[in-house]
Parts: C-alpha cells; structure tokens; sequence
C-alpha cells in the first residue's frame, strides 16, 4: 500500500484495538419488527421505523402510482429545471399537518439543516447552540460561518447566560436545538427556551427529526406538543424517520420558505427527493391525519417496554420518548452486548464514541408500532438473558 495512505490503516487498526470500529450488517428483508440481518431473522430494535411506516402498504401503493404518474426521477434540481407537481403537493400538506403557512423539502434531514442555517446566518453572527446537538446541525452552523456559542445540554438558564455574555457582539442570532435528543430519548425545554428567544428577540430553530410522527397530537412534533405553533420561526423535521421514506423538511413562515428556495444550497444545487419518495410521504400523512392509532400504539409499546426493563435493573437512562437507551458505560461490553444479543435473535446497536461521549457507551433500542407485545416480551427475556450472562444485572 502506498505511504500515503498508512495513517488510514493505523487509524483504523487504533478503532478495532477500541471495539469503536463500526462494523455495518446488512439488511435482506423490508423494515419491520423482524428483519434478516445477515442471513438471519431478528427481531428489530435498531430502526427509527417509530411507525411501521417503512413498509406500509399505503405508501407503498402511493409510492407504485407515483411511478406510474411521474416516472422515477425527478432529473434535475427544481429551481433550474421545473419542480413537480407531487413535491409542491408534499409541501402543502406538510404545512398543513404542522399548522403553520408554508413548508420547503429538502433531499434528508441533514441537506435540510445544511440549507436553513447559513442561510440565516454568517460571519457577522453567533448561533446559540445545545452542547449535544445532532452532527447535521454542527456540520450546516460551521457552514454558515457564524460564530458557534454552545450551552449545557437543555439548560435554558446556561441559554440566557451564553446570550447575555455575547450581547453585543453579533449581528444576528440564532438559538438552535434538537427536538428529541436521540441518544438518550430525551426532550428539549422547547417552551423555556421559546420565552428566552423572545426575550432577547432571537430566531428559533428546533429539528424535531425524532419527534415528527412521534411527539404531539397524532404526532404533528414538539412544536405541537409545547402548544407553540406559530412561535417557533424554523422547524427542521425528516420524513427518513418515522416517516418511514427519504427527505427533510422545514416548515415555518412564508419568508423564511420563500427564502430558503432562494437561498438554500441543497434545494438549489442537489435534485429532489424522487417522485414515489414523495408520494409515500403524502400517504404518511394521510394515515396519521385520518386517526392516531398508530402513535398511541407506539408509545404504549414504549411505555410498556422501558418499564419492563427497569423492572429487570437496567439503567435506561433520562428518556421520555420510545428512544430507550441501556446505558453499559464500556465500549467494548456494549458491543459484547450487541454481539451476544445479536446470537440470540435481536438486533440492537451498541452505541460508542464519537457518537456517545467517552464512558458512556450504550444499547440503543428502538421501539416501534410494528412491535407486537409478544414481540417485546421476546425481546425482554434475551435481554435478560444477555444481561445476566455479563453481569450488566442480577
Ligand atoms: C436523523 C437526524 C437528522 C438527519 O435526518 P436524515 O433525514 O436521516 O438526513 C437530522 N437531525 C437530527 C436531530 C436527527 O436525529
């Protein structure tokens, strides 16, 4: 091997030697409950499929006529060469769904941050941002130049005093947090920090990408459920999630939409989401608009489930939400765990460094609607099983 390329092997060698090099299973079957993971049936407890969406039978067919309609691609970006009837459509239902005017998609819920931050923001400016923000909000931030002031993780008095020490300084200001954290299930102090951004007169971004379809009446996302609709200027969520499909969203004010086809990157140099990807999406919103089944069902089974494995002594950490992490500590007895579960029928990722802090490694188990109580009780005597085995509980 070439010289120059010695530090990729070391570095990676260095990752194996850690038990943090990720090694990927591949999928042989539709998301579900159970799956085929590397030739072998297993129950699911890794997808963020929260809804069984993934593998409707509505979206599905939704999916089927929009190919039959539109054909499979859509051949080029949409502000050069002509956006498609069903990705508008998309859109209109979308705003629709999350109560506010108007709603621009966006390839994925990462393409979506990388679009809305630096086209609100730049050099002259300071984003206020939680410690524990996803990587696709660090990545659009360090984008747009601005300078990044973080604070304590959901920590709205650590918000007010970042802002007070930085007043002055900036032009513009954006506070930005995740909705639903999604290594640990837990949630932001949506209503807290809104009273702040008000105060000081601040934008406000939230990516609820955990909590679209999850979170709020018929899962209509955080801003819902903090009764905040119309108060949150930007709300970034992702139809890759419970969804069920492929695409980001940002849903807001008509200003900030409209600018966003003017002025976000991704929508102006990257093709759209494909014609059946999209009519998927608007079946999704069909089935929850039509009834709320399907999250009840959900977060029964959440409830259900990390209660269960408290109840065997599992430490599932500070979640609220179906995100329910078994916390382990090491990297390497977590992926022990994951290993030994994985023998035993259930396939559920150990979570480590750089994606955890160091020292906090864990499972994460992702619990969905498409799990039936048996199911999860399948589930809870391997995870029993395994847990004894290690010594992680009595
Ligand atoms: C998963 C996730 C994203 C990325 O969404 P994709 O649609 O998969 O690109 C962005 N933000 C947060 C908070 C996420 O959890």
């Amino acid at each position: 091997m070439a010289n120059r390329l010695n530090w990729i092997q070391e570095e990676l060698d260095t990752l194996q030697q850690a038990g943090l090099y990720n090694r990927i299973r591949t999928i042989g079957s539709p998301q579900g409950a159970w799956l085929v993971v590397d030739g072998k049936k297993s129950l699911n407890f890794c997808s963020n499929n929260y809804l069984g969406f993934a593998n409707h039978p509505r979206l599905l067919k939704a999916a089927q006529e929009a190919i039959n309609r539109y054909g499979i691609g859509p051949a080029a970006v949409r502000s050069i060469a002509g956006t498609m009837e069903v990705h508008l459509e998309l859109e209109r239902r979308m705003a629709a769904f999350k109560k506010v005017d108007a709603a621009i998609t966006f390839q994925s819920g990462f393409c979506a941050n990388l679009a809305v931050i630096p086209a609100l923001v730049g050099k002259e400016d300071v984003i206020f941002s939680d410690e524990l923000n996803h990587a696709s909000i660090i990545d659009g931030a360090r984008l747009s130049g601005a300078k990044i002031i973080r604070f304590a993780h959901a920590d709205p008095a650590s918000l007010e005093q970042v802002i007070k020490e930085a007043a002055g300084t900036y032009r513009r200001a954006l506070i930005v947090t995740d909705g639903v954290f999604s290594m640990d299930g837990d949630v932001a102090p949506l209503d807290k920090i809104y009273a702040i951004a008000e105060n000081y007169d601040i934008l406000l971004m939230v990516d609820d990408a955990h909590g679209e379809g999850v979170l709020g009446t018929g899962g209509r996302g955080i801003v819902d459920h903090f009764h905040l609709h119309g108060k949150v200027d930007i709300e970034v969520g992702t139809m890759s999630k419970a969804f069920g499909v492929m695409g980001g969203v940002v849903a807001g004010k008509p200003v900030i939409v409209d600018w966003l086809r003017q002025r976000g990157r991704p929508f102006l140099f990257s093709s759209a989401v494909t014609p059946p990807d999209a009519a998927a999406c608007i079946a999704a919103l069909d089935v929850l608009e039509e009834s709320t089944e399907l999250v009840d069902r959900l977060w029964d089974n959440a409830r259900y489930f990390k209660a269960e494995m408290k109840n065997l002594g599992f430490d599932t950490g500070v979640s609220t939400t179906p995100i329910t992490p078994i916390m382990l500590g090491e990297a390497l007895l977590a992926q022990q765990f994951s290993r030994s579960l994985f023998e035993n029928g259930v396939f559920a990722m150990a979570l480590g460094f750089p994606t955890v802090p160091k020292g906090k490694a864990r499972i994460r188990v992702m619990i969905s609607a498409a799990h039936s109580r048996d199911d999860l009780d399948k589930g809870l005597e391997i995870f029993r099983k395994v847990g004894r085995e290690l010594g992680v509980i009595q």
